[in-house]
């Protein structure tokens, strides 16, 4: 089994005096049993390498451009955030595809350039309540992943992190069996597409939280985490960094 990833989504959060979460959580995880990944607003990319320099933290974004460099007013792209020392990105989280319209075809373009940047990509996926009240979660989910995922997605550069609309910030996660469910067909469709798909880490997201981080990270084919409210402190973080 692949070593497992405990990611933190700060979102629009956080500021340079959020640092100090930084360094109390590398200070308290010196050599956690997991990686440890926290992907803050673009602007503290760089302070927080700088700060979580020589300690077991890796740095990622939360999205960048499909194309190398040009005329992109206010965007990103996947290289700049290598040249500031992130080593991942996270890529199509639901927030995006609602607030910014991105598409599965989108998704696959930016996550070609973070593979050609050197990045690894952590492309999300997940269903709202209106399609998994209608019975339609799986076949959005296969349709996600079948076009999100760009030529050469493997195991080293990518990561797929399921993240249920409806439990993003909500207190709610599914049952331990619908996340069973989800994982292992997200793990079947990367078997035909993928040589070394059981070596691919496929992350739970949506209020994970320390007092249920471990109990998820029992349930089959859940490799790690990508959390949101609970990365903003280094307590709650170190928490579910200690559950894996
Ligand atoms: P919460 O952990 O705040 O529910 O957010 C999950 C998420 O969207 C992480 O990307």
């Amino acid at each position: 089994a692949p070593r497992k990833l405990a990611a933190g989504n700060w979102k629009m959060n956080g500021d340079l005096a959020s640092l100090t979460e930084i360094d109390q959580l590398c200070k308290a995880h010196p050599e956690p049993g997991c990686d440890m990944l926290i992907c803050p607003p673009a602007l503290l990319v760089y302070p927080m390498v700088a700060s979580a320099q020589t300690h077991a933290l890796m740095v990622g974004g939360q999205d960048c451009h499909a194309k190398e460099s040009g005329a992109h007013t206010g965007d990103i792209s996947a290289a700049q955030l290598r040249d500031a020392g992130a080593d991942y990105v996270i890529l199509g989280h639901s927030e995006r595809r609602a607030d910014h319209g991105e598409t599965n075809a989108d998704v696959a373009a930016k996550a070609a350039a973070a593979h050609q940047a050197g990045l690894i990509a952590i492309i999300c996926v997940g269903e709202t309540e209106a399609q998994r009240d209608a019975g339609e979660t799986l076949s959005v989910i296969g349709d996600q992943i079948a076009g999100s995922l760009p030529e050469r997605s493997d195991s080293a550069n990518t990561v797929i992190a399921y993240e249920p609309v409806w439990a993003i910030g909500t207190g709610r996660t599914p049952t331990n069996e619908q996340i069973a469910e989800v994982h292992g067909f997200i793990r079947r469709q990367l078997d035909g597409r993928t040589g070394d798909a059981v070596n691919l880490r496929l992350l739970y997201g949506g209020s994970v939280k320390p007092v249920n981080a471990a109990e998820i990270f029992a349930i089959p084919n859940v490799d790690g985490a990508l959390v949101g409210g609970a990365s903003l402190k280094a307590a709650d973080f170190g928490g579910i960094v200690a559950a894996l």
